[in-house]
């Protein structure tokens, strides 16, 4: 099954406008400024530690390279044009890395005594940043992400972080249903949105009210640049966090923040080619006997497809499975034509790694997190399928 290619908000009898154009549409142009005659569409990245400032100028513009950057602006706006798609209320705050991001909000919101509860199986460094919060006597709980399992923990809460699909082992949870839960105990719920990327998955549309993600991954997609951002509706959230972008002067550079901004026009193609090209991979991984655990939430079979059918429009770029043990998971890699060896994830190029290499995620020796890239769908199959072969004759 394909995922729809039209955004909920379009269908006949709706307004014509932005609010209403497909992503597609919406990608090539967010946050460009009016067309200028003589301007270019995108204006290049602006480099300036200070701007100048007469003594009566307003001190909301832009006066210190820390605190604002026309370039940062610009990206803002068009990640909360995808984010929540015709809604002026919404504020990007871009970081240097997603774990800038993800640390302006877990350590600008949480005080001692206070009550998070994360996900056992986020993204990897979760766990260092859980150990920081405890040291600043935060009390951490942590439940899996599959069934909802948080929901258990909530009692008390200050501040619910989830992360759906999560990575690596790719389970999803029920985004509007926890924040719900969450909210009832008067906790702030945010969520990692890096692997599904706004045009997969829009949590402040599903109840969230922080959208956190790296734009390392599927969002730029090239491998070339590191960067995040935090999307939130309340100005007083979001003004916390952009204090803390401030104090902690965790910004992204102007040309990272140029170059993520110039790749968002191609952000529709890539999902859709991505997404397309994982699940033909998925299938493919599915029909052969030494492979287990197929997992990747748009296969019809999978334990997370319900859930994500509710609340993503594209199930991303990733595959993850498990080969039999770890020397028939590294001939496998070794075997693969087209799939790089690499970590990180989304970009047009595919690649493939065994994860307990890192040793921090929970996984068997022979787990594989595939990332599918934009190649042709067949041409990937077949170098999976030889490689298989490969890692098969021992
Ligand atoms: C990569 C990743 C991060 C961290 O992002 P960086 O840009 O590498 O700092 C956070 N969350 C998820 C789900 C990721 O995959």
């Amino acid at each position: 099954m394909t995922a729809p290619d039209e955004h909920p908000l379009t269908g006949p009898g709706l307004d014509y406008g932005p609010a209403n154009d497909a992503d597609g549409t919406r990608v090539v142009r967010a946050g460009l400024p009016a067309d200028e005659p003589y301007e270019p569409p995108l204006p290049g990245p602006v480099f300036a530690a200070h701007y100048h400032l007469p003594d009566d100028a307003a001190l909301d513009g832009y006066v210190y390279g820390r605190d604002a950057n026309p370039t940062w602006s610009r990206l803002e706006r068009a990640l909360a044009e995808l984010e929540t798609p015709g809604d002026p209320d919404t504020e990007v705050i871009s970081f240097s890395s997603g774990m800038g991001a993800i640390s302006a909000v877990l350590l600008s919101r949480l005080r001692p005594g206070d009550v998070a509860v994360l996900p056992a199986d986020g993204y990897n460094l979760l766990a260092a940043l859980r150990t920081r919060l405890e040291e600043h006597g935060v009390r951490v709980r942590t439940a899996p992400t599959a069934a909802d399992a948080q929901l258990a923990e909530l009692s008390g809460a200050k501040l619910l972080w989830l992360e759906t699909p999560c990575n690596p082992s790719l389970d999803v949870c029920d985004i509007a249903r926890l924040a719900d839960a969450a909210h009832a105990e008067g906790a702030l719920v945010a969520v990692d949105n890096t692997l599904a990327t706004p045009l997969g998955q829009r949590p402040l549309h599903l109840g969230a009210d922080l959208s956190v993600a790296s734009g390392t991954k599927g969002l730029t997609g090239h491998g070339d640049v590191l960067l995040g951002y935090v999307a939130c509706r309340d100005p007083e959230l979001a003004g916390s966090v952009r204090a803390w972008r401030k104090t902690v002067g965790a910004i992204p550079g102007p040309m990272e923040t140029w170059l993520a901004h110039r790749s968002l026009a191609t952000l529709e193609l890539r999902a859709r080619r991505q997404a397309g090209n994982a699940l033909a991979l998925a299938e493919a991984l599915t029909a052969r006997p030494e492979v287990r655990d197929v997992r990747h939430p748009g296969l019809p079979g999978d334990p997370a497809h319900a859930t994500a059918v509710r609340q993503m429009t594209r199930y991303g770029c990733l595959v993850s499975f498990t080969l039999p043990d770890r020397a028939h998971a590294e001939r496998f890699l070794a075997a693969l034509r087209l799939v790089g060896q690499a970590t990180s994830f989304g970009g047009v190029r595919s690649t493939a790694e065994r994860r307990a290499r890192w040793g921090g995620d929970e996984v068997p020796e022979g787990f594989i997190r595939l990332s599918a890239g934009v190649e042709d769908a067949a041409d990937l199959v077949t170098d999976v399928r030889h490689a298989l072969d490969v890692a098969a004759g021992g």
